[in-house]
């Protein structure tokens, strides 16, 4: 059963029986014939149909926010933001997805030559909880623009949200068959991948469910895109403002109440300015204000399930164990609750270094140079994102092409947005979202020759 309980609460609101077998094949049939039309009807119906969209999601802004809050615990300003996000994005491509899609003349001397980009089928999105309606939105409106149709396989704690998520494409004039929610138990996922014009499948989740997925693509042939997790590097030189690096460092490590791939996760703090920085730091977290995720004034809430809770203790617990200190917090769950931390790092071979912290806790650790704080940054698996605090712009340049990560901003918390691009490289995944780099990904980007 899919249940949908508040995690604050722990109250059990609807349980849903997954599909069966049968009713699977029939969606899978229905998107293919939804396929066969949405592909050669004109672009402009299609961004037409998306700013109505936009539209309507601003509309029934405070509807999605409440339900996000009551299913995974999202504080509700939040909420509220991840709703309007989702608009921008779908106002950014409905002006742009013309323009990117456009044939490309290349000159080779041919008669005329020139790039193509066509739709490839139907693409299957396996989504996280933790933003429900973001990760989303941010593969399927360039998905969908580009032509082909979208099945959605979202985490098993939010079915309501994938259920309004269907109404919403639907009511706001979406054929039949074009996105469509399929609340599936994972054993089903294979079918859907093995089916014919299902061309590719994008995941953002953990890396376990990266490697598996990608497996199983391997096997059929299908393209994937990958959004995995990460354990993004603070770096704050000595010439930071150290106030303003350390309430950066908090909201940056609190959003979604830990929960964020994107999350800054291990902060390496120039050694002359480290106690200054951890004082600072310290004193934001004890400031935060915890409460029901509906409250209007919470900073944050709960964890989106007891099993996360439990695992960041896990995390916590070894790597105390092994001479690491906790200056803040606490290391043991109370089923959702996990009391904002942060731990001081010396042995780096420890969880809060090198595994995902997803999660409110902070690991911390002080660098002598700045080779050593690159190469501190760099000692993980992951390679997502990664930020840089310092007054000077033209060292902070010379150091981001040296971190191993998709993005990294300086002097900015990282922060995804439609016109740039999105993903990690090493275990955080391949390919890109967002900008047009995102709504090529799955086109075939055809060469056309004409002599
Ligand atoms: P998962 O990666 O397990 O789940 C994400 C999505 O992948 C869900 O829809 C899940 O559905 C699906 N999934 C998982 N395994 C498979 C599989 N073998 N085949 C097909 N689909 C699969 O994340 P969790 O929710 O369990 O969170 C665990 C950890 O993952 C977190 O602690 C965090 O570290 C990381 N994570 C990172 C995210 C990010 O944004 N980078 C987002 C969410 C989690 P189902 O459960 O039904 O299998």
């Amino acid at each position: 059963m899919f249940e949908s309980r508040n995690p604050f609460t722990q109250e059990l609101y609807y349980s849903f029986s997954p599909l069966s077998a049968k009713e699977l094949e029939i969606k899978l049939s229905k998107a293919d014939l939804a396929f066969r039309f949405w592909q050669n009807i004109a672009i402009e119906k299609r961004i037409a149909l998306v700013s109505y969209l936009s539209t309507k999601l601003l509309q029934n802004k405070e509807k999605y926010a409440q339900l996000i809050t009551q299913e995974m615990g999202k504080i509700i300003r939040e909420a509220r933001a991840e709703i309007e996000k989702c608009a921008w994005l779908c106002e950014y491509y409905a002006q742009n997805a013309e323009n990117f899609l456009a044939n490309e003349i290349v000159q080779t001397g041919a008669y005329k030559s020139y790039i193509s980009y066509e739709p490839l089928g139907i693409v299957l999105g396996i989504m996280p909880w933790n933003f429900p309606f973001w990760q989303v939105f941010r593969f399927a409106i360039p998905t969908l623009l580009a032509g082909n149709v979208v099945l959605l396989k979202h985490a098993p704690n939010v079915p309501m949200c994938s259920i309004e998520l269907e109404k919403l494409f639907r009511e706001a004039g979406f054929e039949e068959g074009v996105f469509q929610n399929l609340m599936i138990e994972t054993d089903l996922v294979e079918k859907v991948i093995a089916f014919p014009t299902v061309r590719a499948i994008t995941l953002t989740g953990s890396e376990r469910s990266g490697k598996s997925v990608a497996m199983l693509a391997g096997k059929y042939l299908k393209k994937t895109i990958l959004e995995l997790g990460g354990s993004d590097a603070f770096i704050v030189l000595e010439d930071a403002d150290i106030e303003f690096a350390a309430q950066n460092a908090c909201t940056a490590r609190m959003i979604n109440n830990g929960q964020s791939c994107i999350a800054a996760k291990r902060f390496i703090v120039a050694k002359p300015i480290f106690q200054k920085f951890l004082e600072s730091l310290v004193e934001k977290f004890k400031n935060l204000r915890h409460s029901s995720p509906r409250q209007e004034n919470a900073d944050y809430s709960c964890l989106a399930r007891v099993d996360l809770a439990e695992n960041l203790s896990r995390q916590l617990q070894q790597s105390l164990k092994i001479g690491n200190k906790l200056i803040h917090g606490k290391v043991e769950n109370l089923d959702t609750f996990f009391t904002p931390s942060i731990v001081e790092v010396w042995n780096y071979d420890t969880p809060v270094w090198q595994e995902e912290l997803f999660g409110p806790v902070a690991a911390v650790a002080w660098a002598n140079d700045e080779k050593t704080a690159i190469q501190l940054a760099n000692m993980t698996s992951y390679g997502l994102g990664a930020s840089i605090w310092t007054k000077d712009l033209e060292r902070a340049e010379n150091l981001c092409k040296q971190l191993e990560a998709g993005s990294v901003y300086v002097n900015s918390i990282v922060k995804s947005m439609p016109q740039l691009p999105f993903g990690g490289v090493k275990n955080s995944g391949y390919g890109r979202e967002l900008s047009v780099a995102g709504i090529r990904e799955f086109t075939n980007i055809k060469s056309i020759l004409i002599e």
